[in-house]
Formats: structure tokens, C-alpha cells, sequence
């Protein structure tokens, strides 16, 4: 029996869909975040993939994963190429069960990179890694218990977007600067979420979907299917979230934000181009009237 994508063709047109089966999306980490990101993809037509991770599944990973008890003891990789070729047979999968500071060079022909891995530190490196590929890059994070979470579109094709260590600066506490401490990969959690408070699977895919949405719309760039996003983030509540001082988001509620490449940021910064950035260590709120979202609008 052959994938129909009669539904998804109708949806997107056949050249759109044809586009799609081109593409080739790099996911570095498959917990729960990325595992859902890459059966996601595979469902919307996406047609190559590259995963990375160095897990096996576990058996408490199963309740939070796309994978399940009969894949406990198998490289993650291997067990998440398998649920996407249930879906798309003839998707083209590269498994690489592997760290990522091992494989770098997996990045150089891809299109998209989805980063589904927790740690700041191996978020700073994929970061550079996209950097200097000029590579679009999805970052997605959970909130301690799954109380909401954000996922934010880095292009550095872009001169206007921040790259991931700007915009953490702004929307992290306690980043560990790169290049002050060595990195460390076992700091990050075999699990696509904050390791110290997990969160249910229902709340972290919907973070995950979010991500694997804002992925394919960048995969559809150059397509009619293309959407133009209010902004470069965006931060969802999963429970009643006070992303703006003073002001509740309610459960299901989303805020989108842009943050701005930060010109004293010493990964991307380049003075000349972006003298009239905004200043590092700007509020939410600031960036809320930067943006002009109307998010009174929402307010119950
Ligand atoms: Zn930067």
C-alpha cells in the first residue's frame, strides 16, 4: 500500500507538495519535542530528513515520545526513522546516532535545521553551526512543568533577525556565555523538555507542533502556501502565563513577539549594519510595543 497524499495535495497544490518532497530538514534531537517535529513533518509531505541524536529510548521516555515500548533499548534515530517511513515510505532519512558536535558536516546540505535538543550550551552550538551555513533554524523550549513555552525562527539570512544567542540574551535567564565553561552535552536531557520539572506530553506537543508549523512554513518559502508571521517568536501558554507584566495570557492564549539582533552580540554582531537595533536587556513588554501587538485584544 502506497501514502496517498490526494488530501495534503489538495490542501497545498501539486507543485507546493513536490516542492515539500525536495526538502531536506536536519532535526538535532528527538525527545519528545523533536520525535513529534519529525512525524509531523513527514505527515505534511517533507520528503528528506537527517536526524541526530546520541539516545536510546528509554522506558520512562515512553510516555512523553512518538516512540513507544517496543522501541525502548533503540537508538532514537532509528526508532523515529521508522515512524516517519509508517507514514511516507519513500521518505529519504539519514539517522545519525551521533552527538551533534560530532557531525556538523550532517548541516551543510540541508535546508532547515529544527533544534529539539534542551541544553543552552547545545543550543549555542547549533547556532553557530547555522551561522556560518547561513542556515534557518527553529528553536523551541518548554517551561518548567509544561506550563508553556516558545519557539522562535532564526534566519540569518535575514540582517534583521537576532540569532539564537541574541535572542536567548533577551528571553533567557542564566544563559552560560559562549566560551566561559566547557560545553557539555550530558547537561542536556535525552527528553525534548527541561529535564528538572517535565512537563506532560499534551502540553509539550503543543509547543512541538507549534514548531513543526513555524518549520514548514519556512520550508514553503518561495510557495503560495508561504504565511507571513507577526513576528520572529512566539510565546504559547499552556496555563495562565504572565508573559507581559501585568497581563495573563489564558490557557490556549499565544503572544508573538520580534526580538532584534542584538549589535554588541558576539556571535552575529556587526556594528555598521545594525546601529539602529535595540538595546540589549529590553522587556517583553518593550518588545510587545516594538512589535505593536495589539495583545489587549486578548485580554479576558
Ligand atoms: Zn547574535
Amino acid at each position: 500500500m502506497t501514502t496517498s497524499w490526494d488530501r495534503i495535495e489538495r490542501l497545498l497544490g501539486a507543485s507546493t507538495l513536490e516542492h515539500l518532497k525536495q526538502q531536506t530538514v536536519a532535526i538535532v534531537g528527538l525527545g519528545s519535542g523533536g520525535g513529534f517535529v519529525a512525524e509531523s513533518l513527514a505527515m505534511s509531505g517533507v520528503g528528506r530528513f537527517i536526524l541526530i541524536d546520541a539516545d536510546t529510548l528509554q522506558a520512562a521516555n515512553v510516555v512523553r515520545h512518538v516512540c513507544d515500548r517496543g522501541d525502548v533499548g533503540r537508538p532514537k534515530v532509528e526508532a523515529v526513522a521508522d515512524r516517519i517511513r509508517a507514514r511516507s515510505p519513500d521518505a529519504q532519512i539519514t539517522a545519525i546516532n551521533g552527538r551533534i558536535e560530532d557531525h556538523f558536516n550532517a548541516l551543510d546540505s540541508v535546508d532547515l535545521v529544527v533544534c529539539g535538543v534542551d541544553g543552552e550550551r547545545a543550543k549555542y552550538l547549533i547556532n553557530r553551526a547555522c551561522l556560518s551555513r547561513g542556515l534557518t533554524a527553529v528553536y523551541a523550549g518548554v517551561y518548567e512543568r509544561g506550563e508553556g513555552g516558545d519557539v522562535v525562527v532564526i534566519r540569518p539570512s535575514d540582517p534583521a533577525s537576532p540569532c539564537y544567542a541574541c535572542w536567548a540574551d533577551r528571553l533567557r535567564e542564566g544563559i552560560p556565555q559562549p566560551g566561559t565553561e566547557d560545553l557539555d552535552y550530558g547537561m542536556i536531557g535525552p527528553e525534548g523538555t527541561l529535564e528538572a520539572e517535565p512537563g506532560l506530553w499534551l502540553h509539550v506537543v503543543r509547543v512541538a507542533a507549534a514548531q513543526a508549523d513555524l518549520a514548514l512554513n519556512e520550508l514553503l518559502r518561495g510557495t503560495p502556501a508561504h504565511v507571513q508571521m507577526p513576528g520572529n517568536t512566539v510565546i504559547l501558554a499552556n496555563r495562565p502565563l504572565e508573559v507581559f507584566t501585568g497581563h495573563i495570557t489564558p490557557p490556549y492564549g499565544a503572544e508573538w513577539v520580534t526580538v532584534a539582533r542584538d549589535p554588541e552580540c558576539l556571535e552575529c554582531g556587526h556594528p555598521a549594519r545594525l546601529a539602529d537595533s535595540a538595546e540589549s536587556g529590553e522587556s517583553l513588554d518593550a518588545l510587545m510595543h516594538d512589535t505593536g501587538m495589539p495583545y489587549e485584544e486578548a485580554d479576558e
